[in-house]
Protein backbone atom coordinates (compact mmCIF):
# COMPACT_ATOMS: atom_id res chain seq x y z
CA UNK A 1 0.00 0.00 0.00
CA UNK A 2 2.95 2.43 0.93
CA UNK A 3 4.81 0.86 -1.92
CA UNK A 4 2.23 2.30 -3.91
CA UNK A 5 1.35 5.75 -2.87
CA UNK A 6 5.40 6.12 -2.80
CA UNK A 7 5.29 5.16 -6.53
CA UNK A 8 2.35 6.97 -7.62
CA UNK A 9 4.36 10.04 -6.00
CA UNK A 10 7.22 9.55 -7.94
CA UNK A 11 5.14 9.40 -11.32
CA UNK A 12 3.19 12.61 -10.09
CA UNK A 13 6.30 14.14 -9.56
CA UNK A 14 7.98 12.99 -12.46
CA UNK A 15 5.18 14.09 -15.06
CA UNK A 16 5.29 17.97 -13.05
CA UNK A 17 8.89 18.21 -13.76
CA UNK A 18 8.20 16.80 -17.16
CA UNK A 19 5.19 19.48 -17.76
CA UNK A 20 7.64 22.39 -16.17
CA UNK A 21 10.29 21.54 -18.68
CA UNK A 22 7.95 21.49 -21.60
CA UNK A 23 6.95 25.04 -20.78
CA UNK A 24 10.37 26.18 -20.93
CA UNK A 25 11.05 23.99 -23.98
CA UNK A 26 8.04 25.75 -25.67
CA UNK A 27 9.17 29.20 -24.46
CA UNK A 28 12.61 28.61 -25.47
CA UNK A 29 10.94 27.11 -29.08
CA UNK A 30 8.81 30.32 -29.55
CA UNK A 31 11.61 32.31 -28.69
CA UNK A 32 13.59 31.64 -31.05
CA UNK A 33 11.34 31.06 -33.89
CA UNK A 34 8.54 33.26 -33.63
CA UNK A 35 7.61 36.44 -35.47
CA UNK A 36 8.76 39.72 -33.61
CA UNK A 37 5.32 40.38 -32.42
CA UNK A 38 5.11 37.11 -30.40
CA UNK A 39 8.64 37.42 -29.30
CA UNK A 40 7.90 40.42 -27.33
CA UNK A 41 5.39 38.25 -25.49
CA UNK A 42 7.31 35.20 -25.18
CA UNK A 43 10.01 37.59 -23.73
CA UNK A 44 7.80 38.62 -21.10
CA UNK A 45 6.83 35.25 -19.97
CA UNK A 46 10.64 34.28 -20.17
CA UNK A 47 11.21 37.30 -17.79
CA UNK A 48 8.78 35.73 -15.16
CA UNK A 49 9.75 32.64 -15.21
CA UNK A 50 13.27 34.05 -14.26
CA UNK A 51 12.17 36.62 -11.76
CA UNK A 52 9.67 34.22 -10.08
CA UNK A 53 12.40 31.72 -9.62
CA UNK A 54 12.42 30.49 -5.87
CA UNK A 55 15.17 31.98 -3.57
CA UNK A 56 16.99 28.67 -2.25
CA UNK A 57 18.41 28.08 1.65
CA UNK A 58 22.19 28.28 0.60
CA UNK A 59 24.65 25.03 2.18
CA UNK A 60 26.80 26.37 4.60
CA UNK A 61 30.37 25.91 3.70
CA UNK A 62 31.42 23.95 6.63
CA UNK A 63 29.88 21.07 8.66
CA UNK A 64 27.17 21.78 11.53
CA UNK A 65 30.06 21.22 14.32
CA UNK A 66 32.92 23.18 12.85
CA UNK A 67 32.87 26.24 15.02
CA UNK A 68 33.05 24.34 18.29
CA UNK A 69 33.31 24.45 21.08
CA UNK A 70 32.03 28.23 20.33
CA UNK A 71 29.21 27.67 18.33
CA UNK A 72 27.51 24.58 18.97
CA UNK A 73 26.29 21.98 16.43
CA UNK A 74 22.94 21.46 17.86
CA UNK A 75 22.60 25.30 17.52
CA UNK A 76 24.02 25.89 14.06
CA UNK A 77 21.68 22.64 12.74
CA UNK A 78 18.85 24.24 14.04
CA UNK A 79 19.39 27.70 12.99
CA UNK A 80 20.37 26.69 9.50
CA UNK A 81 17.89 23.82 8.78
CA UNK A 82 15.06 25.14 10.97
CA UNK A 83 15.34 29.10 11.10
CA UNK A 84 16.92 30.10 7.84
CA UNK A 85 14.94 27.59 6.36
CA UNK A 86 11.94 29.42 7.56
CA UNK A 87 13.10 32.86 6.24
CA UNK A 88 13.51 31.08 3.02
CA UNK A 89 10.18 29.66 2.79
CA UNK A 90 8.40 32.78 3.73
CA UNK A 91 10.30 34.99 1.80
CA UNK A 92 9.33 33.51 -1.15
CA UNK A 93 5.50 32.96 -0.39
CA UNK A 94 5.99 36.88 1.13
CA UNK A 95 6.84 38.06 -2.80
CA UNK A 96 4.61 35.33 -4.63
CA UNK A 97 1.79 36.58 -2.13
CA UNK A 98 2.26 40.26 -3.27
CA UNK A 99 3.40 39.76 -6.82
CA UNK A 100 7.08 41.07 -6.21
CA UNK A 101 9.36 40.41 -9.03
CA UNK A 102 12.92 40.97 -8.27
CA UNK A 103 15.97 40.03 -9.52
CA UNK A 104 18.01 39.45 -6.47
CA UNK A 105 17.00 39.27 -2.40
CA UNK A 106 19.05 42.40 -1.61
CA UNK A 107 16.93 44.71 -4.58
CA UNK A 108 14.10 43.97 -2.64
CA UNK A 109 15.83 44.84 0.63
CA UNK A 110 17.73 48.32 -1.07
CA UNK A 111 13.19 49.65 -1.60
CA UNK A 112 12.11 47.68 1.55
CA UNK A 113 9.61 50.90 2.92
CA UNK A 114 7.56 49.65 -0.58
CA UNK A 115 6.57 46.58 0.90
CA UNK A 116 4.42 44.84 3.79
CA UNK A 117 5.99 43.82 7.03
CA UNK A 118 6.08 39.82 6.05
CA UNK A 119 8.62 40.82 3.01
CA UNK A 120 10.77 42.66 4.96
CA UNK A 121 10.83 40.01 8.33
CA UNK A 122 11.45 37.20 6.08
CA UNK A 123 13.55 38.68 3.18
CA UNK A 124 16.07 40.09 5.95
CA UNK A 125 15.91 36.56 7.91
CA UNK A 126 17.12 34.91 4.68
CA UNK A 127 19.66 37.91 3.22
CA UNK A 128 21.38 38.15 7.05
CA UNK A 129 21.56 34.24 7.58
CA UNK A 130 23.24 33.58 4.20
CA UNK A 131 25.36 36.74 4.79
CA UNK A 132 25.93 35.45 8.55
CA UNK A 133 27.18 31.87 7.41
CA UNK A 134 29.70 33.35 5.94
CA UNK A 135 30.91 35.76 8.13
CA UNK A 136 32.11 32.43 10.23
CA UNK A 137 34.59 30.10 9.87
CA UNK A 138 36.22 27.20 12.01
CA UNK A 139 39.58 28.23 10.30
CA UNK A 140 41.83 31.00 11.65
CA UNK A 141 42.63 34.47 9.73
CA UNK A 142 43.32 37.75 10.37
CA UNK A 143 42.23 41.26 9.03
CA UNK A 144 44.28 42.24 5.91
CA UNK A 145 46.66 44.95 5.97
CA UNK A 146 44.44 47.57 4.26
CA UNK A 147 40.99 46.48 6.74
CA UNK A 148 43.50 46.48 10.02
CA UNK A 149 44.59 50.01 8.73
CA UNK A 150 41.23 51.25 8.50
CA UNK A 151 39.79 49.83 11.42
CA UNK A 152 43.28 51.20 13.55
CA UNK A 153 42.41 54.81 11.83
CA UNK A 154 38.55 54.40 12.53
CA UNK A 155 38.80 52.70 16.32
CA UNK A 156 42.29 52.92 17.70
CA UNK A 157 43.03 49.49 17.09
CA UNK A 158 41.56 45.74 16.46
CA UNK A 159 40.89 45.31 20.70
CA UNK A 160 39.14 48.61 21.22
CA UNK A 161 37.27 47.76 17.33
CA UNK A 162 36.31 44.33 19.30
CA UNK A 163 34.77 46.08 22.60
CA UNK A 164 32.53 48.79 20.30
CA UNK A 165 31.07 45.94 18.22
CA UNK A 166 30.66 43.59 21.15
CA UNK A 167 29.07 46.62 23.22
CA UNK A 168 26.47 47.14 20.10
CA UNK A 169 25.80 43.72 19.87
CA UNK A 170 25.61 42.90 24.12
CA UNK A 171 23.32 46.62 24.15
CA UNK A 172 21.06 45.74 20.85
CA UNK A 173 17.01 45.19 22.86
CA UNK A 174 15.30 42.22 21.82
CA UNK A 175 16.26 40.38 18.59
CA UNK A 176 18.34 41.89 16.15
CA UNK A 177 21.67 42.10 14.89
CA UNK A 178 25.17 44.20 15.00
CA UNK A 179 27.23 45.59 12.04
CA UNK A 180 30.26 46.47 10.69
CA UNK A 181 29.70 48.84 7.43
CA UNK A 182 30.85 50.48 5.34
CA UNK A 183 29.10 53.90 5.29
CA UNK A 184 30.25 56.86 2.54
CA UNK A 185 33.66 55.26 2.57
CA UNK A 186 34.23 55.09 6.76
CA UNK A 187 34.15 51.96 8.77
CA UNK A 188 31.07 52.96 11.34
CA UNK A 189 29.73 50.08 13.86
CA UNK A 190 25.51 49.81 14.12
CA UNK A 191 22.80 47.13 15.03
CA UNK A 192 19.41 46.79 13.68
CA UNK A 193 16.23 45.39 15.33
CA UNK A 194 14.34 42.41 14.19
CA UNK A 195 15.53 41.30 11.09
CA UNK A 196 16.53 44.32 9.31
CA UNK A 197 19.49 45.44 7.79
CA UNK A 198 21.89 48.19 7.01
CA UNK A 199 20.97 48.07 3.01
CA UNK A 200 17.11 48.33 3.65
CA UNK A 201 16.29 52.05 2.83
CA UNK A 202 14.60 52.44 6.28
CA UNK A 203 18.23 51.68 8.18
CA UNK A 204 19.04 54.23 10.58
CA UNK A 205 22.48 53.79 9.63
CA UNK A 206 22.92 52.49 5.77
CA UNK A 207 26.67 50.98 4.15
CA UNK A 208 27.56 48.04 2.90
CA UNK A 209 27.84 45.19 5.42
CA UNK A 210 31.76 43.70 5.81
CA UNK A 211 30.33 41.51 9.49
CA UNK A 212 27.48 40.88 11.02
CA UNK A 213 26.54 38.93 14.43
CA UNK A 214 22.93 37.59 15.33
CA UNK A 215 21.71 38.11 18.80
CA UNK A 216 18.61 37.02 18.49
CA UNK A 217 18.13 34.10 21.39
CA UNK A 218 17.78 31.22 18.65
CA UNK A 219 21.92 32.04 18.03
CA UNK A 220 22.91 31.40 21.74
CA UNK A 221 20.42 30.24 23.81
CA UNK A 222 20.71 26.19 23.51
CA UNK A 223 24.50 26.75 24.52
CA UNK A 224 24.49 30.19 26.53
CA UNK A 225 20.99 30.23 27.62
CA UNK A 226 21.07 34.38 28.99
CA UNK A 227 24.76 34.56 28.56
CA UNK A 228 25.19 36.92 25.74
CA UNK A 229 27.74 38.62 26.61
CA UNK A 230 29.70 34.98 26.46
CA UNK A 231 28.47 34.13 23.52
CA UNK A 232 29.74 37.51 21.92
CA UNK A 233 33.21 37.42 23.32
CA UNK A 234 33.21 33.53 21.67
CA UNK A 235 32.14 34.94 18.55
CA UNK A 236 35.27 36.75 17.92
CA UNK A 237 36.94 32.83 18.13
CA UNK A 238 34.94 31.98 14.46
CA UNK A 239 34.99 35.20 12.40
CA UNK A 240 36.22 34.63 8.70
CA UNK A 241 38.50 37.98 8.33
CA UNK A 242 39.16 36.25 5.03
CA UNK A 243 35.46 36.81 3.49
CA UNK A 244 35.62 40.44 5.66
CA UNK A 245 38.71 41.87 4.53
CA UNK A 246 37.48 40.75 0.83
CA UNK A 247 33.67 42.21 1.43
CA UNK A 248 35.87 45.19 2.15
CA UNK A 249 38.29 45.13 -0.50
CA UNK A 250 35.26 44.98 -2.54
CA UNK A 251 33.03 47.83 -1.36
CA UNK A 252 35.55 50.35 -1.04
MN1 LIG B 1 19.17 33.79 13.41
Amino acid sequence: MLQKRAAAETRLVSSMKRRKFLTSVAVVTAGVFAAPKAFSITNKINKRIITMAKFELPQLPYAYDALEPYMDKLTMEIHHSKHHAAYTANFNKALEDNKIEAASAEEVLKSISKYPAAVRNNGGGYVNHSFFWLSLSGAKSAPSAELLEAINASFGSLDEFKKLFSNAALTRFGSGWAWLVLSNGKLVITSTPNQDSPIMDVADVKGAPLLNLDVWEHAYYLKYQNRRAEFIENFWNVVNWAEVSKRFAEAK
